[in-house]
């Protein structure tokens, strides 16, 4: 292979007017006025039937946008079934037909389909029409292209035959035997793409569980792979109550692998759970997860401030705060904090408009459901009503029409408090006032006051401190940014993931996360 193409999908503008907007209109009114009837689909068969679910727009929680089947057991084993059967067959399917179907995927996503993925997105996920963008849009279309070129990369990387008259070496791409369980969140449709998709290009077959807030999403994003070519069987949608898919797919000998992004505790339990089966299966499952985040901005005292206020200010409140990379943890020092960030930062926190993502206006919409609006009120509440915690901008939530939280601003004196030390993913943001004097003790409560380690940012202008920093922290994020917001990565530019609680690191966006779904061969071949 010759022709990689590594190279990021452009954002429009979406200007008023634009031929961008107008598609993106009529998209909307389609999807808001007529509530799509999903099918489980294995083997390219669609079935309806099993428990009936709707999906509603969390801005308007009454509205369905999409009605769904959870597959039961039963349907999950015959999943299972097919997606082994298929497995033995499309391994064996050539690089060339793979990479020819993904970038043929990638061209409709980007001139056919672009505005049914945005304009799913945003109803169904609460998305704002940049949110979406950066997200079903760009994002997705970069994994999906990038992905391609990755293997064309890696598929010339031949190791050494250092007399090839005698033996020639080669190192074969096997996808894993068995099937892959993609299990995937509600907050980026892209992630869903990539997590499914991926173990698919490189010979996996993949049962792919949705989550039920991002149904319609990544029910087109489905469709789109397979109008691009991806013979039936391949991924298999799946949706299914977390447990009982759980509890199934690790209980066959088959189990190749599990792909996941979501909670830290369901990652564990399903790693529990394999390793309580552990015996049980033909091969060892990879189990990839990219979980929770505490992420940290730290201020130095050297910081530009304007930057550091509206960097903060976009990590921790775009799409609600529900980015696993949102800023949730700001540590700002005493010498800065009343004269200079203070107020801009409530200012500019009071400044947001929330509200129906269909209107410009609004910065973003609403959190993705009850549960949810539930935890983020727990917090909320908890802070209310503690004496060390004050509220400095926000705090008002409401779940009479969706599920609505103002950008909220919380001044702990005590860094042991659960707002600054546990996951919210929800728009609360928490700040530590700490002594300039106190800076070294400082970076120590940063790196270890929470058990993840995800994204962190760190704002200075002070080159020696910048240096130091890079080691400082080398270990509290997984992406780490240096005058610049915590969240935003770019497929192949920052690839992304955490370690500790965290996750298992393994980096979306780059050619070794496409390696944790091959099994290779090592040939000799002598002449
Ligand atoms: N990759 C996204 C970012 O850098 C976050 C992904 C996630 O929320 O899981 O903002």
């Amino acid at each position: 292979f010759t022709d990689f193409q590594l190279y990021n999908e452009e954002v429009p503008q979406f200007l008023p007017g634009s031929k961008e907007i107008k598609n993106l209109e009529k998209a909307l009114e389609h999807y808001e006025n007529n509530c799509e009837d999903i099918p489980i689909v294995i083997n390219g068969k669609e079935i309806r039937k099993g428990q009936e679910t709707y999906q509603v727009m969390p801005h308007r929680k009454g509205h369905k946008i999409a009605k769904y089947y959870y597959a039961d057991n039963a349907t999950i084993e015959e999943a299972i079934r097919a997606s082994v059967e298929k497995q033995k067959e499309w391994d064996r399917t050539p690089l060339t037909k793979r990479i020819e179907i993904w970038e043929r995927a990638a061209d409709l996503m980007t001139h056919k389909y672009r505005a049914d993925l945005l304009a799913t997105t945003m109803l169904g996920q609460s998305k704002t029409v940049i949110q979406a963008e950066i997200d079903s849009g760009a994002e997705l279309i970069d994994f999906v292209r990038m992905n391609a070129g990755y293997l064309k990369q890696l598929a010339n990387d031949q190791p050494l035959s250092p007399q090839p008259e005698i033996t020639k070496n080669s190192l074969r791409f096997r996808g894993l035997e068995g099937f892959v369980a993609a299990i995937t969140p509600f907050n980026f449709t892209a992630i869903g793409g990539n997590l499914a998709y991926t173990p698919a290009l490189m010979g996996c077959s993949v049962l792919w569980k949705p989550s039920d807030t991002a149904m319609l999403s990544n029910w087109t994003v489905f469709k789109i792979m397979r109008e691009a070519g991806l013979p039936d069987g391949v991924v298999n949608f799946v949706p299914a109550i977390g447990k009982n898919f759980g509890d199934t797919i690790t209980s066959s000998p088959d189990l190749a692998g599990i792909n996941f992004t979501g909670s830290t505790a369901t990652f564990k339990t399903l790693w529990k759970l394999v390793g309580d089966k552990i015996d049980t299966y033909k091969n060892y499952p990879r189990l990839i997860g990219e979980c929770g985040g505490k992420n940290f901005h730290f201020i130095h005292p050297s910081a530009n401030v304007q930057t550091a206020v509206a960097q903060t200010i976009r990590s921790a409140f775009e799409y609600g705060g529900q980015k696993c990379s949102a800023c949730s943890r700001l540590y700002v020092p005493e010498s800065l904090w009343e004269s200079q960030f203070k107020g801009p930062l409530i200012e500019k926190a009071k400044d947001l408009q929330i509200g129906d993502v269909r209107d410009i206006g609004n910065f973003y919409g609403a959190v993705i459901d009850e549960n949810s609006y539930q935890r983020i009120l727990g917090f909320i509440n908890e802070v209310k009503n503690d004496p060390e915690c004050t509220i400095l901008a926000g705090g008002n939530l409401s779940n009479l029409k969706g599920f609505f939280v103002e950008p909220t601003i919380v001044q702990v004196k005590d860094t042991n408090k659960r707002v600054i030390r546990d996951e919210i993913f929800g728009p609360v943001l928490s700040v530590y006032v700490y002594k300039d004097s106190d800076l070294d003790k400082t970076i120590d409560l940063v790196r270890t006051a929470t058990k993840y380690a995800l994204t962190g940012s760190v704002f200075a202008t002070d080159e020696s401190f910048l240096k130091r920093a890079l080691e400082e922290f080398k270990h509290a994020a997984g992406n780490f940014y240096i005058n610049d917001k915590s969240t935003g990565a770019v497929v192949g530019q920052q690839p992304f993931g955490g370690a500790r609680q965290s996750g298992t690191n393994d980096k979306a966006g780059c050619p070794f996360y496409l390696m944790r779904f091959a099994s290779m061969q090592a040939v000799k071949e002598t002449f």
